[in-house]
């Protein structure tokens, strides 16, 4: 496994690689890796002749500077999990080689589809997402990138910034990884209270139940019950919110849209987790 934390050892490498003609595959991701985050790293190396892994913690994208500091880095670990993976390309840029001119992100616009959810929760978030992926995608030239379902709206932003952008690189969409219990792992999983991590399994377990409400209840009747659920549990509800999947618009009636997905985040004392579930 090669590792590169410069950007010029990477490019001169990567370019061996496009000059055979090679595929190459890429995965971003902020480290303390976990399965989900291998099982991006294994499709794309089903996928392509190359696989690259960037772990980079992007400070653009935390809109509160205490999450930045308490996000969960364990490099080691991470390049263990990556040589156990196979994967061939490790690159660890500094926050100085990405931003050359200081943490500042780029101004963007998805049409709407960063209005809500952590777009609406975490200002400028997705500003930070997209100009980190832009770099990395102008850096890595990738054939195909691989994105967690975990992250929805990022991925559906990730689509549409490929769109403006006019990048010629597949996105790939992977399914959420999850523990047994049904938790979605998460690296800010680590951080997590015994008592809340054994209650973590309850956030799944509601949006399931939004499965079963949509038969018998309104939009709006099955928002209030998956609140009213909630205070049965030790979480902070922020937000759940039921969406079109292409436009991310909240629907207010089930015949709305033919793809429903429910989209939930929950403070679990300081550590915010966020789950969703396609409904129909
Ligand atoms: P992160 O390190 O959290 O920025 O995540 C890097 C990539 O891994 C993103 O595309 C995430 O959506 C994806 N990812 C994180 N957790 C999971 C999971 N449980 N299942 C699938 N993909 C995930």
């Amino acid at each position: 496994m090669q590792i590169f934390d410069s950007i010029d050892s990477l490019q001169t490498w990567l370019k061996e690689i496009q000059k055979a003609d090679k595929s190459i595959g890429f995965v971003p991701t902020m480290g303390a890796l976990h399965e989900g985050h291998i099982t991006l790293v294994n499709q794309s190396n089903q996928d392509n002749d190359i696989t690259v892994c960037s772990v980079f913690v992007n400070p653009t994208q935390f809109n509160n500077p205490e999450d930045l500091d308490k996000y969960p880095r364990d490099i080691k670990k991470d390049l263990k999990l990556l040589e156990a993976a196979n994967c061939d390309v490790v690159f660890l840029p500094t926050v100085a080689a990405m931003y050359p001119d200081g943490e500042k992100s780029e101004d963007f616009e998805f049409g709407g589809l960063e209005n809500q959810m952590e777009g609406k929760y975490r200002p400028g978030h997705f500003d930070g997402v997209a100009t980190i992926v832009s770099r990395f995608f102008d850096i890595v030239k990738p054939t195909k990138a691989y994105f967690g379902e975990k992250d929805f709206q990022q991925l559906r932003i990730i689509q549409e910034l490929v769109k403006q952008k006019d990048y010629h690189i597949q996105i790939i969409p992977m399914p959420i990884a999850r523990e047994r219990s049904g938790l979605a792992l998460s690296s800010r999983n680590t951080r997590l209270t015994p008592t809340y991590k054994e209650a973590a399994p309850e956030i799944f377990r509601i949006l399931n139940l939004i499965k079963d409400w949509k038969n018998d209840f309104s939009v709006n009747q099955t928002i209030i019950k998956v609140e009213e659920e909630f205070l049965k549990t030790p979480f902070e509800l922020e937000y759940i919110l039921i969406c079109d999947e292409l436009s991310l618009e909240p629907i207010s009636n089930w015949d709305q849209s033919e793809n429903i997905r429910a989209f939930i985040a929950a403070y679990a004392g300081d550590v915010r987790l966020i789950d969703n579930l396609k409904i129909k």
